[in-house]
């Protein structure tokens, strides 16, 4: 099969020819059609994060078909349509594990990580940690829904039950969280990179109440922000933006250094918090809410050829909405 590889932090994907993976004992081989490119992909790539499984294959939205099962495979079927997410395996007995946390699993592994992900025509993923991808969508459509959608939703849902909420940095994620924030009847506030006005009006689009640039101050104080861009001293902003009560969500896996700041600004109950990974539960719950909100994807599908130039234009900020690469 084709894959995209990378073999070592820094360096280019590069286009190879591997032997096709076999389905072990509890594995789906899944034929994909579409896998979106996430801004986790790009801190794998850039060796922001601990060092995974190398050479590894990258991504983790992936939508494709199951064409062959491992033995003791009841849940899917050869000809099903199935999403491989983030998460690709966890202990099952861990405290985090046992008391629903399974995203925080100190053994956990993850797709695209540890485990080798979708920029390729073949797949093999765990059974447990797949999903049933709605039938309202389209594979390159539903990519992006696995990962941007389910930890945004996560995000989402870790805000509380704020009215007035805030979104810096208007990607992926933050495109479908808007949609999921409005049908729940919030007000979205997005503050995108100073002067990317092109960001602002695809916000608007979407619904956002008022867009303004990351540092300026909204009309009315914030009850929660989410903050999907990687850019540290956003906490700061966000904290300053918003109302006594308010939660500070760090949505991504990495970001810059926090610069310090006045206590005051803490101060009044304000709370700041990171979300890390899924749980299935999150996978879920999204996947059935997406239909009825209904979530529509922007989507710019790429050749997985290039999935290079897809990460590049990601790091520059250069997507609106989310990449997919399709074998
Ligand atoms: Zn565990
Ligand atoms: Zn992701």
């Amino acid at each position: 099969m084709k894959a995209m590889q990378l073999a070592a932090p820094r360096t280019p994907l590069k286009l190879v020819d591997l032997p096709t993976p076999q389905p072990g004992p509890g594995q789906l081989l899944i034929k994909v059609r579409a896998c979106g490119v996430c801004r986790t992909d790009l801190h794998v790539v850039d060796g922001d994060l601990a060092q995974g499984k190398l050479p590894i294959i990258p991504g983790h939205e992936i939508v494709g078909t199951v064409s062959e099962k491992g033995a003791g495979v009841e849940r899917f079927a050869p000809g099903d349509r199935v999403g491989v997410p983030w998460l690709g395996y966890t202990c099952g007995s861990c405290g985090f594990c046992v008391n629903g946390r399974e995203n925080l699993c100190d053994a956990a592994r993850f797709t695209g990580y540890h485990l080798d992900g979708g920029y390729a025509e073949y797949v093999a993923a765990d059974q447990r940690y797949c999903f049933p991808i709605p039938a309202d969508y389209d594979d390159v459509a539903a990519a992006p829904l696995l990962c941007a959608g389910l930890i945004g939703y996560r995000s989402l849902m870790l805000a509380g039950e704020a009215e007035h909420l805030g979104i810096y940095g208007f990607g992926a994620a933050a495109h479908i969280v808007a949609q999921v924030a409005r049908y729940q009847g919030r007000k979205v506030y997005a503050f995108t990179r100073p002067g990317d006005t092109e960001g602002q009006r695809f916000a608007r689009e979407l619904g956002a109440a008022w867009t303004g640039d990351s540092t300026a101050r909204p009309p009315e104080p914030l009850d929660a922000a989410i903050i999907f861009a990687p850019v540290g001293p956003l906490v700061v902003h966000a904290l300053r933006a918003s109302a006594k009560g308010g939660t500070v969500v760090c949505a991504g896996i990495h970001m810059s250094e926090i610069p310090a700041f006045p206590y005051e600004l803490l101060w009044g109950e304000r709370v700041v918090r990171s979300v890390a990974n899924l749980t299935r539960r999150d996978g879920e719950e999204f996947l059935a809410l997406a239909p009825k909100v209904p979530v529509r994807t922007a989507v710019e599908p790429l050749p997985l050829a290039q999935a290079n130039e897809a990460l590049a234009r990601l790091r520059e900020g250069r997507i609106t909405g989310a990449a997919v690469l399709v074998p």
